[in-house]
């Protein structure tokens, strides 16, 4: 038996006034995914428990089978695992954002969607700043750090806005930070007030715009009308999590393809194989053929195959109703039906969609809806439900209020 889990990110979304009531979903024409859903199971999962906030990292560890609550330790520092990072067992794994500071509010949370390239020069005159003793960026934090004898803290530059903050500091893992795609201009000020264990990271997010304003980069960036880079974001931190082999818990081997470091880091503290696909990015530029060809080639070695597609997200977080739909099409054209057009090679199959969360246009952050799950499997009879969508799964056969029990759920039957 062959599986493969289709992730559109945040696919799921609310009804729209623009789109005459209806959903994104509801609206993209996805003739694969449909089929699959009408000869398939379809239901409600949550993927999301009460106790957590719905981020990807939550919400795709439950799609990966793991219990959030148990194992969820925070998105740093599975973020690090993706970017192969080695942490020992007291050292913090802050996610940190490069984003756009104006008259004392957050503009951007992604410094306009500033690119690898640029953000490494960044990330890296950071580091430099913060080994630099005449400079004041981050000398507060150096100087207690020298005289404990710890690891100096660093910055690790990832893909795009998305780069890591690592500091040997256990008390910091309880800093209370907010996600900075929650406080879109809003004023930053009101959600630093970290309390005394916070002190350091107050100091260093708002230190980061002497370092980071004037620099030739952002210079640039201004007189091409683009967002500067001016500021880091600090949060999603959290000391190393201990995850149980897939493997050992379900005796089958499996893989990752994703453009994505969050997705990648669960994939390899869950003992995955990475599958790096050339042209894969967490934007609505990736390389969906190349994704979808791979994700069919893979299957020869591998029983179970997850593929990650973080544009529809990305969409939503821009509030670009027409992006969302194209995603959606996209991903049906390019991955589910690329995937269904070989997929028969194997005498037995069963293929998976779903978004980890919705990513409503009206909100443009995540929120915790159960998500629309269609499961086509080559063996099981078909329930009544025809077309995929948040509403019309409802009636399904597949509604589970633990979205862990997926993987198990697609597996045992
Ligand atoms: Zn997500």
């Amino acid at each position: 038996m062959k599986y493969v889990v289709v992730i559109g990110d945040g696919m799921g979304d609310w009804p729209l006034a623009e789109l005459n009531g209806k959903t994104p979903l509801q609206i993209a024409d996805k003739p694969n995914i449909d089929n699959l859903t009408l000869k398939g199971r379809a239901g409600l999962l949550q993927t999301v428990p009460e106790a957590l906030n719905p981020g990807s990292d939550v919400a795709n560890m439950s799609i990966f089978g793991y219990n959030p609550l148990e194992y969820y330790s925070g998105r740093g520092p599975l973020e690090a695992g993706g970017i192969n990072i080695k942490l020992s067992k007291d050292e913090v794994v802050f996610r940190c954002n490069l984003i756009t500071e104006e008259d004392g509010r957050l503009m951007s949370s992604n410094a306009g969607h500033i690119g690898s390239q640029e953000a490494k020069v960044l990330i890296n005159h950071l580091n430099r700043s913060l080994m630099d003793e005449n400079n004041e960026f981050g000398k507060f934090l150096l100087d207690d750090m020298n005289s404990d004898n710890l690891n100096t803290p660093i910055f690790h530059g990832g893909m795009d806005y998305k780069h890591l903050f690592v500091i040997q500091d256990v008390l910091l893992s309880k800093v209370d930070l907010t996600p900075p795609h929650d406080i879109l201009g809003e004023e930053i000020n009101g959600y630093l007030s970290l309390g005394v264990e916070g002190e350091t990271i107050k100091n260093l997010i708002l230190q980061s715009k002497d370092v980071l304003e004037n620099h030739p980069i952002n210079k640039k960036r201004v007189k091409q009308g683009k967002n500067p880079a001016n500021m880091i974001w600090l949060w999603g931190q959290g000391l190393k999590p201990k995850l149980p082999l897939f493997k050992d818990i379900h005796g089958v081997n499996g893989s990752v393809i994703t453009g994505v470091d969050l997705l990648k880091g669960i994939g390899v503290f869950a003992g995955l194989d990475i599958i790096n696909v050339p042209g894969a990015t967490a934007f609505y530029d990736t390389d969906y053929k190349a994704k979808g060809r791979y994700g069919v080639d893979n299957l020869e070695k591998q029983d179970v195959q997850f593929i990650h597609i973080e544009s529809p997200d990305e969409a939503g977080h821009d509030g670009n109703v027409e992006e969302k739909i194209k995603a959606i099409e996209r991903i049906d054209k390019h991955i589910v039906g690329q995937i269904l057009d070989n997929i028969n090679n194997y005498e037995d199959y069963k293929i998976a969609v779903l978004p980890d969360h919705f990513t409503p246009i009206a909100t443009r952050t995540h929120s915790r809806d159960p998500v629309p799950l269609a499961i086509y499997s080559s063996t099981n009879v078909p329930d009544e439900v025809k077309v995929y969508d948040e509403s019309s799964v409802v009636d399904g056969s597949l509604n589970m209020d633990k979205g862990y029990n997926l993987v198990k759920r697609l597996l045992d039957h």
